[in-house]
């Protein structure tokens, strides 16, 4: 019996390496969805190829989709159409690729419905985690890791029992800047920040792993997914990207995850988990590596880190805030209207600003994250406005 796959965010850089490990093992996994935002021409070329029972588009060219989409293949568009996607396509598995927060409702749909979720969508975690995890409980819904850190955690976690655990350790690259000055990162332009040293990504993340918010989120999604509290949760800084994170037990034993820097490895690893297959990623040689290096990162530099921490630390509605912040901070600084370093600046005075809800439910939740929001582009627009007076 093979596997009905369906894949949300198919036409991003999580979506289609999902799609090249798919076709890799077209033996084991059927393609029954795929889902994106706005770029329909992509979705009907994906569509063409897999020949998928039904296609999703979030924003509008309902018209455009279902006249390049394959004879048979039904076409949903819309705001919901990514939940009535996973709500009315019967399938295994469901691959949680969107970016950004947009990603919640169809991931929470899946849970819902007891599915296999192989997450990428990490804000859904940030922003809900406290709701996603005691409803997969419930419904027996798995949620598998595909963040390249959790899927590391996840494989070393397999070596020891969880009483056992003492830390965990997430690996991060440090960015492009991770020597930079504070001078130097005051002065990042958008396209400097699109360069990632050692991943291929989407933009925003790119972004985010420039600012290390990427880890903050990092952090909290490690909370919820391996229910350990911060404090037990470090980061190290690893430029080569080879060791993707450890786990250290208490007779000081520390396992780690390696491998080439390649998302395809932990996407196939959820898909396939437990069984491990043949993987089309480099093959890891340490002769030719030679060395790898380790840092301690530096809250001074980069505040996001110690941001991570704090979210983490409190929980309740600030997931959310800082991940709506950091969302729209992002997206300004892409845009030009604000500095590299007002990204991490701005999200914390809106985190500062928020009145915590300790036990918030979903529409709590999605609250805060709509305040979090309008209150940035107001911190912003103080930014912008001064930026416009001194011309
Ligand atoms: P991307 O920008 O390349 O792709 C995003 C996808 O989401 C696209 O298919 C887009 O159409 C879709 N999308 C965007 N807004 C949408 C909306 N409102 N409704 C429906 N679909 C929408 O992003 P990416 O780099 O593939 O990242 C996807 C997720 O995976 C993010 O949460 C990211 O943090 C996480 N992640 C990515 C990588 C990576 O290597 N790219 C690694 C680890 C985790
Ligand atoms: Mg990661």
């Amino acid at each position: 019996m093979k596997q009905k796959v369906i894949i949300l965010g198919s036409t991003g850089s999580i979506g289609q390496n999902t799609l090249q490990v798919l076709a890799q093992h077209a033996d084991a996994f059927d393609v029954v969805g795929l889902g994106a935002g706005t770029r329909w021409k992509a979705l009907a070329t994906q569509a063409r190829y897999w020949k998928p029972q039904c296609v999703a588009l979030a924003n509008g060219a309902h018209a455009e989709l279902a006249g390049a989409a394959p004879a048979g293949c039904r076409v949903i568009t819309g705001p919901d159409a990514l939940t009535r996607l996973v709500e009315e396509t019967p399938c295994d598995c469901v691959v949680s690729a969107i970016v950004g927060a947009a990603g919640l409702p169809a991931t929470l749909r899946a849970v819902e419905l007891g599915r296999k979720v192989a997450i990428a969508n990490k804000e859904a975690l940030v922003v809900a985690g406290s709701v996603l995890m005691p409803l997969a409980r419930r419904t027996g819904a798995t949620i598998l890791p595909i963040d390249s850190e959790h899927s590391a955690v996840f494989q070393a976690l397999q070596a020891g029992r969880r009483e056992d655990v003492e830390r965990i350790v997430l690996t991060a690259s440090g960015g492009p800047f991770r020597t930079a000055t504070p001078a130097e990162l005051a002065r990042v332009t958008p396209a400097d920040a699109l360069q990632h040293p050692t991943w291929d990504m989407g933009p925003k993340i790119t972004i985010d792993s420039a600012t290390m918010m990427n880890k903050a989120l990092e952090i909290i999604e490690a909370r919820w997914l391996f229910d350990m509290p911060h404090d037990r949760i470090d980061v190290v800084i690893h430029p080569e990207s080879i060791v993707h994170s450890l786990v250290e037990y208490r007779d000081g034993s520390v396992i780690a995850q390696l491998g080439t820097p390649d998302m395809r490895t932990p996407i196939q690893y959820a898909l396939t988990y437990p069984q491990r297959l043949p993987c089309p990623a480099e093959r890891l040689c340490l002769h030719t590596l030679g060395k790898m290096t380790f840092f301690a990162p530096d809250a001074e530099r980069f505040p996001a880190l110690r941001i991570g921490h704090a979210v983490a630390q409190r929980g309740g509605t600030l997931g959310a805030v800082l991940n709506a912040a950091n969302e729209e901070a992002n997206k300004l600084f892409r845009s030009g209207a604000i500095a590299f370093t007002d990204i991490a600046a701005l999200t914390e005075e809106v985190l500062d600003q928020h009145d915590c809800i300790a036990e918030p439910d979903l529409p709590a939740l999605l609250a805060a994250d709509g305040w979090a929001r309008q209150r940035l582009a107001q911190c912003a627009a103080r930014i912008t406005e001064h930026a416009a007076r001194s011309r």
